[in-house]
């Protein structure tokens, strides 16, 4: 494990754009469930296609009875060791951006600055109507007056949550966005994540291509760790704090 974090180290401080890629692992040690084997509340609810919640009511509602469950944990969490490790890393130079396929904010929560949500955020609804953005607080406060679907105040359409459902396609702009950052970088750490869902976990195989050193770390293997250059099985929020050590970077914010 020693080896594995010195070698990791020193990848990344040899780095000139480092690049980390998270999922849902990273978000898990600050009580967020793995939604695809959490149980409980998270399970009570099938997951809604996009197209489904544009055409039906009862898709609207079963939807935001989902988020009305599970949103207000989500915003009660709190940023990680791991979080806070790569906001470090991102203060002091050594980390260009963070992909996340994570929509609880807490990266940025945490202090780091250049992020890029794959899945959207849980923190906004977006009127499917004029796609006024609201904060996701206004929209469960409508919830909790009544209301089975928040309308925009702007033009009275529905709002959705600002996540990206089922059927529904990647933002454009933040997945081009993610292809450049992968394709241009030279260390790419893949933090937390089954590397299952595409788009996200092609961008390990496409940093790979353009010559980064990869990185893995995640309690379970993943489809990627033949090629990566070194793999930790282990929990993220210590792994990334000795990382974080062995580079020099203390972790930000991690004092009160
Ligand atoms: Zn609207």
């Amino acid at each position: 494990m020693s080896e594995a974090i010195a070698a990791a180290a020193a990848y990344v401080r040899a780095a000139q754009r480092a690049v980390a890629l998270t999922g849902a692992g990273l978000s898990t040690e600050s009580g967020i469930p793995d939604f695809r084997s959490a149980g409980g509340v998270w399970e009570r609810f099938h997951p809604i296609e996009y197209d489904d919640f544009v055409r039906r009511h009862d898709a609207r509602r079963e939807h935001w009875r989902y988020k009305q469950a599970t949103v207000p944990v989500m915003l009660a969490a709190e940023p990680n060791a791991g979080h806070w490790a790569l906001a470090g890393l991102e203060a002091a130079g050594r980390l260009h951006a963070v992909i996340t396929q994570n929509i609880d904010a807490l990266h940025q929560r945490a202090g780091s600055r250049r992020v890029l949500e794959l899945h959207g955020t849980n923190t906004e609804a977006v009127c499917l109507q004029c796609a006024t953005r609201a904060p996701i607080t206004q929209a469960l406060a409508q919830l909790d007056a009544g209301h089975e679907v928040p309308v925009c105040a702007r033009c009275n359409g529905w709002l959705k949550p600002a996540t990206v459902s089922f059927g529904q396609a990647l933002p454009e702009d933040v997945l081009a966005a993610a292809i450049d950052l992968a394709s241009r970088a030279d260390c790419f750490l893949a933090l937390g994540s089954s590397l299952l869902v595409q788009p996200a976990a092609s961008l390990v195989g496409m940093a790979k291509q353009h010559g980064a050193r990869v990185l893995i770390v995640n309690l379970q293997p993943t489809p990627y760790d033949a090629t990566a250059d070194v793999v930790m099985h282990a929990p993220l929020g210590a792994t990334l704090t000795r990382l974080a050590a062995a580079v020099g970077v203390a972790p930000r914010g991690a004092a009160p």
